[in-house]
């Protein structure tokens, strides 16, 4: 393996039934079941395991009314990840099913934007409309890690390790940031929830929960940038990604699948 090239997996430990309107905007006139997953990332290379979002735990799917699958320790150590190892772990963005479960990565140092941490602790955080998919408890825990020496803020677009770069978005969440990683099938763009659904970047439309919706939609072209092709872009919280892409190991159809090999479909 090259030096900057990795393998990358999607994690799935979460569920949510729902119907289609309620992940647009302006609704949805086909009224059909478009349920979500939540994933957490896995990225193995020469540099180590870098792991991107932290997903939820038991409390927090209860307390919201989502369903659990598999915990995110159960994924990871199906992948042979032993979470007490990691070191590092990017974190998309401050929303409550992406950084959750903080006592996981006791030696992880976290990686987020400049302007999530400012705007997940400062005024607009006044607005329940605001903070509705945050966590104080979640901010709280982040806050915690800078004082104690295990956050690194980045501002815009940075490397993290030598193939493996974030790139703020914004948009969905003030500071939000997506991965790009270096694979053997070329750049693949982890989009976290700069695109919730395949269906948000390739019809132009919008989560409902958003910040500012020109960074949405100019995050779009951004996002296909820095892919080598529109297949190389991994939404967030689409079921169709355990579909098109292959089970990591067999007996893990489902549940973990490959992200640096090309789709089915
Ligand atoms: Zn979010
Ligand atoms: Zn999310």
């Amino acid at each position: 393996m090259s030096e900057d090239v990795h393998e990358v997996y999607a994690i799935r430990y979460a569920h949510h039934k729902r119907r289609s309107p309620a992940n647009f905007l302006d609704g949805d006139p086909h009224d059909v079941l478009q349920p979500l997953d939540y994933f957490v990332w896995a990225i193995v290379g020469p540099s180590g395991t870098i792991i991107v979002d932290t997903g939820f735990d038991d409390a927090m799917a209860q307390k919201r009314q989502r369903e659990m699958i598999k915990p995110v320790r159960d994924g990871l150590a199906a992948l042979g990840i032993a979470a007490d190892s990691v070191k590092t772990v990017i974190v998309s963005h401050l929303h409550y099913d992406h950084c959750g479960n903080y006592d996981l990565f006791p030696h992880a140092c976290y990686h987020l934007q400049d302007r999530e941490m400012a705007y997940a602790t400062g005024r607009c955080m006044c607005h329940q409309a605001l903070r509705l998919p945050f966590e104080a408890d979640d901010v709280v825990a982040m806050v915690r890690k800078v004082f104690a020496g295990r956050a690194a803020f980045h501002d815009g677009e940075d490397e993290i390790a030598p193939g493996v770069t974030v790139h703020h978005i914004g948009g969905h969440s003030k500071g939000l940031q997506s991965v790009r990683v270096k694979t053997r099938r070329g750049y693949v763009v982890l989009a976290a929830d700069a695109s919730h659904l395949y269906a948000h970047i390739d019809g132009g439309r919008v989560f409902p929960i958003t910040y500012n919706v020109g960074e949405v939609v100019e995050g779009y072209r951004t996002l296909k940038k820095l892919a080598t092709s529109p297949r190389h872009v991994v939404p967030g919280h689409d079921p169709l990604v355990l579909a098109r892409y292959p089970a990591a190991k067999p007996g893990l159809e489902g549940w973990v699948v490959r992200l640096d090999v090309d789709p089915k479909e």
